[in-house]
């Protein structure tokens, strides 16, 4: 299959605010889309920058910077996470917003996009502070959240502990209980069942379709994960348990690999006790830049933004990557793979996994009505294998690569909303 990129070349360290308006102005430029319109799908509709002071448990205070931004909102109510990290800004967040808008449009959730985040490094606080932080944020964003407005989910630092917590301050302060205001909390109170781990097995559903594409299967492909967090430690589990061999994984303080397969059950209760991937005795040290470019048929970057830029791309053998994290590869690192014949599952499709089942939570929520574990792992399944199949029939038909035709898809949802509910007054 021939591929044309649609993106325009940009330089290495790009920011991710410059890679999604790159992305995104190739995909106006192929739907033929105006000025008018490319600056409407470019300008995020409302975005908030609050002070977040917080007072530490030994009494002094410190602050921090919080973000909300709604990036669209024509086709429902905000939708995206909550991150809490030092290098966090409003142009990550932005970047993060416009990502979530393509992404819910083309997994066909009737969600706009957001994101959220706060520029504090979790590590460095007790939980009673993390709490401290969330409900101050939480209080000083209210104006802009809601169950019909915009919904939060955990991210990269957050949790499902995170999420309890701004269920409650949101709650209390409108004086009754309302679950719907966050996806990914606790079970306990009104979470879903599948939740914890739907990014995960959404990364191996689109995995496996695009390895039954290329006639090839699942059990016995080797795979290498970056970042060993919610996302890519369940996504070691599954692609173990469905037969995959996981030959290497890393997290912020390094890597570990083992070329007979690590035994992601024993690291996993590793990481429960040490808080790192480092240190494990089934394998040997790995660093990340050497994880990223590990003879492997699958690499799923998990981790961080930028990962595989004009640097390390070249280094990249596997054959797939599947792009757990949000936006991990850079313009400039895309066109490399692409030269090089690799083909990439675009987190927009591949992540979206979390988000399809933080929908299912919100429509059980709302209804007040729970589904059983099997309903919501079919019903993802579904609509993973059905966004992939779209995603990939677009990119056969027009010669696109899946970023670009997930991208056209996306946003033509979204540009359609804007132009069927026309421009008020
Ligand atoms: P997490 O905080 O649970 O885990 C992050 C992991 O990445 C940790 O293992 C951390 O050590 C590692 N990491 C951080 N910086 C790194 C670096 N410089 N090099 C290597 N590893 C590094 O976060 P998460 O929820 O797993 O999110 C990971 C990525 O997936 C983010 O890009 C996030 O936006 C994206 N994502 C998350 C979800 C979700 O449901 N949680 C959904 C869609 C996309």
């Amino acid at each position: 299959m021939t591929t044309q990129s649609i993106t325009a070349p940009t330089p290495t360290h790009q920011s991710p605010l410059a890679t999604a308006h790159a992305q995104l102005a190739g995909a106006v430029e192929h739907l033929g889309y105006d000025d008018g319109m490319h600056a409407m799908l470019a300008t995020p509709r409302r975005e908030i920058h609050v002070a977040v002071p917080l007072r530490r448990d030994d009494g002094s205070t410190v602050l921090f910077h919080g973000f909300r931004v709604q990036h669209n909102v024509s086709r429902g109510p905000g939708k995206g996470g909550l991150r809490f990290h030092p290098s966090v800004d409003i142009d990550e967040v932005r970047a993060l917003a416009m990502w979530m808008t393509w992404k819910c449009a083309i997994v066909d959730l009737p969600y706009g996009g957001a994101k959220g985040g706060v520029a504090v490094d979790p590590s460095q606080h007790s939980a009673a502070e993390l709490e401290r932080v969330t409900r101050r944020y939480t209080s000083e964003i209210m104006p802009m959240i809601g169950p019909d407005t915009d919904i939060m989910a955990p991210d990269m630092g957050t949790d499902e502990r995170t999420m309890a917590w701004v269920m409650d301050t949101y709650s209390v302060n409108r004086g009754y209980t309302i679950p719907a205001v966050v996806t990914g909390k606790p079970i306990a109170v009104g979470g879903s069942l599948g939740r914890g781990t739907a990014t995960s097995a959404g990364i191996v559903h689109v995995t496996e379709a695009a390895l039954r594409e290329a006639g090839e299967q699942l059990e016995g492909t080797t795979v290498a994960v970056q970042g060993f967090g919610k996302v890519g430690g369940h996504a070691a589990q599954i692609f173990a348990r469905r037969g995959a061999r996981v030959v290497a994984v890393s997290d912020q303080y390094g890597g570990v690999r083992a070329d007979d397969g690590l035994d992601v059950a024993r690291l996993l209760e590793h990481v429960a006790a040490t808080g790192s991937v480092v240190g494990f005795d089934g394998g040997d040290p790995v660093s990340n830049a050497e994880l990223l470019a590990s003879d492997v048929d699958v690499l799923v970057p998990a981790a961080i933004q930028g990962v595989l830029d004009a640097e390390t791309a070249p280094t990249v053998r596997a054959r797939l990557v599947v792009e757990g994290a949000n936006g991990p590869t850079t313009t400039e690192g895309d066109a490399i793979l692409a030269k090089n014949g690799i083909t990439v599952v675009p987190d927009v499709l591949a992540n979206a996994g979390g988000v399809v089942v933080s929908y299912f939570e919100w429509v059980q929520a709302n209804q007040a009505y729970w589904w059983t574990a099997e309903e919501i792992a079919q019903k993802l399944e579904h609509r993973m294998v059905a966004a992939y199949d779209d995603v990939a029939g677009q990119a056969r038909r027009e010669g696109l690569s899946l970023r670009d035709a997930a991208l056209t898809i996306g946003v033509k949802r979204v540009a359609e909303a804007h132009q069927i509910r026309g421009l008020y007054p």
